[in-house]
């Protein structure tokens, strides 16, 4: 028996990561955390009984507290609830599947508790990787990837020695307005942008993916995860999403994992690795597959990436600036206050006007982040 609490359960990866809970009978689930969606949260523990949920949101937390009455199970709320969900006793994996920077100290703590972190959440090793993953070594856990690329990464360096590492090769779709010009893009609708060709994901992650932004944070992942640097990481447009990641090691060997386009795999693997359970659904048919494409980013027109990579050189408090501003323009774009390039516009601008700390700690990096919505608020 296996025992998991999931941060951020009602979303993409949360509900995913229940879906393997209720396939693979040997994995209990002791507590679940959301931010505000009561209704869908009061199903899951109705039905996967954890003896503690949490809820960001007081006055829903409230609520809840009503509605599961008849049930053993406490409620909690804000960020004293989430840590208190993932240091429970009885936790052996987290799984952080929350979106954005609120995931930094829930991790921490959880790592300082011992937990291995199934990871999804990459806006906490974008912003924090120089923390999470010294400390996780320190205590011993495991930082296992849920992302799709780093799984695949991951799974191409089973048995391997992580110092033959040549290359690692990320792939992206593309999105959906692969091929466009900069002026194509500057229109485009919110509706158009919520629709990746290949992968069903939270609205955040969606855009991240159309404007590149996401395969940016990607590589900073990465870099914090698999201990290479940044000229290791190659970028590679696979807009089939059929190769999922790849690794080049020093005598020129490449080994990719390959497969349909489901996040279940990636969240199984994590929290079972090293072990591969049977997982259902389609299955890759070579015969069928006319054909696997290979392009290289247009970084002149998708402006994520190499802005991303801007940050990641720079380094220090630099990283959580793209985060937080880019976390901040893709609310704004979803509430169509702005413009879809407005984005790359409001990373730009806070990126420009910072002034980097180098080793920033948590604090700083919350100040960080918060000082950067300050900058938006007073300009857009
Ligand atoms: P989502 O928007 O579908 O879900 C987010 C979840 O976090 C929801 O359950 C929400 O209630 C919860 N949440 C938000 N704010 C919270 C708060 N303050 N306190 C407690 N819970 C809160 O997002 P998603 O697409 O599942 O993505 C989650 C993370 O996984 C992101 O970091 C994303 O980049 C990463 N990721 C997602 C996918 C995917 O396929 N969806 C793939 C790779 C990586
Ligand atoms: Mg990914």
């Amino acid at each position: 028996m296996k025992t998991i609490a999931v941060l951020g359960s009602t979303g993409s990866i949360g509900t995913q990561t229940l879906e393997v809970a209720r396939e693979q009978k040997d994995i209990r689930i002791a507590a679940l955390a959301a931010g505000r969606n009561i209704k869908i949260l009061e199903e899951q523990i109705r039905e996967f009984h954890p003896r503690m949920a949490a809820v960001w949101d007081e006055a829903a937390a409230e609520k809840l507290k009503i509605s599961v009455r008849d049930m053993d199970v406490k409620i909690v709320s804000g960020m004293e609830g989430l840590l208190e969900i993932s240091t429970l006793p009885e936790v052996e994996i987290l799984v952080t599947a929350i979106v954005g920077m609120i995931g930094i100290r829930p991790t921490i703590a959880a790592i300082q508790a011992g937990k291995h972190i199934a990871l999804a959440n990459k806006e906490t090793l974008v912003t924090a990787g120089h923390i999470i993953m010294p400390l996780a070594k320190k205590c011993g856990v495991q930082i296992l990837p849920v992302d799709s690329e780093h799984s695949a990464i991951f799974q191409s360096l089973n048995g391997e020695n992580p110092a033959r590492i040549a290359k690692l090769l990320i792939t992206a779709s593309g999105g959906p307005f692969r091929g466009r010009t900069r002026e194509e893009l500057a229109g485009v609708r919110v509706e158009d942008a919520l629709k990746h060709p290949n992968w069903s994901m939270g609205q955040k992650i969606t855009i991240d993916s159309a404007t590149l932004v996401n395969k940016g944070l990607e590589v900073m992942e990465a870099r914090w995860l698999f201990g290479v640097d940044l000229d290791q990481i190659q970028v590679v447009v696979q807009p089939q999403s059929v190769i999922h990641s790849m690794v080049e090691f020093t005598d020129g060997a490449v080994i990719a994992q390959l497969g349909t386009p489901d996040m279940k795999l990636p969240i199984q693997y994590a929290l079972f690795y090293p072990d591969r359970r049977f997982l259902g659904g389609a299955r890759l048919d070579f015969a069928r597959l006319a054909k696997i494409t290979f392009e290289e980013p247009d970084t002149d027109v998708f402006l994520g990436l190499p802005l991303a990579y801007r940050a990641a050189r720079e380094g220090g408090s630099m990283p959580t600036v793209f985060n937080a501003a880019n976390e901040r323009a893709v609310s704004k774009f979803l509430r169509r206050e702005i413009g879809f390039t407005d984005i790359y516009k409001i990373i730009t601008e806070c990126m420009d006007a910072h002034q980097t700390r180098q080793n920033p700690s948590v604090e700083e990096i919350l100040e960080t982040e918060q000082e950067t919505y300050e900058l938006i608020e007073s300009r857009w």
